[in-house]
């Protein structure tokens, strides 16, 4: 398994490595909620001029707020801004979609194959989450198809967030061929 790599270079890594001791609050006050996608590892933070202990990175797929979360208090997306603003000093959040994203364009013929492949049954998921249908599926799994909608929804639902405090909430897409950032809703 990859684990075992990965444990082996820690060793590695420990024996020639020691680390600043620096706090947990960001440096620069910001939150930023981008997607899990394996390119953005390292270009992001170069991209946008990131350093260790700059700023709080919250990675979901798709950088997407699940549209059939019905309360926010349980959407763990909400929950990570909210500990990072009361507990951290966070004073500003980008939402930084990116271009080829898995996520969008979703083919539901596939992703029920692979569930199925894989031993979920989908159509039990979708009557016990009461997701309607496939549709509903998708949208359970952040699915999308146009990332500069996707980033502007996710940022509305951070600015009327009952739970978060008015903050400048922005909105970007990442190339991620280039790294070029494009702005796509800047906050008032
Ligand atoms: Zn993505």
């Amino acid at each position: 398994m990859r684990i075992d790599e990965i444990l082996a270079h820690n060793e590695r890594f420990l024996q020639q490595t020691q680390l600043p001791v620096i706090g947990h609050a960001p440096r620069k006050h910001l939150a930023v909620v981008t997607c899990m996608d394996c390119r953005l590892v390292q270009m992001f933070e170069q991209a946008l001029g990131l350093e260790r202990g700059d700023v709080l990175e919250l990675r979901t797929a798709g950088a997407t707020i699940s549209e059939e979360e019905r309360k926010d208090a349980a959407n763990d997306l909400i929950r990570s801004l909210a500990g990072g603003i009361y507990l951290l000093g966070v004073r500003e959040v980008a939402v930084i979609g990116h271009t080829q994203c898995g996520l969008a364009h979703v083919n539901p013929t596939a992703l029920i194959a692979s569930m199925q492949a894989l031993g979920v049954d989908p159509q039990k998921l979708i009557e016990q989450e009461e997701l309607g249908d496939v549709q509903g599926l998708l949208r359970w799994l952040g699915a999308f198809n146009d990332v500069h909608v996707n980033v502007r929804q996710v940022v509305n639902v951070i600015r009327n967030s009952p739970f978060l405090p008015k903050i400048p909430i922005n909105g970007l897409v990442i190339d991620i061929n280039t790294g070029k950032l494009d702005l796509v809703d800047r906050a008032a």
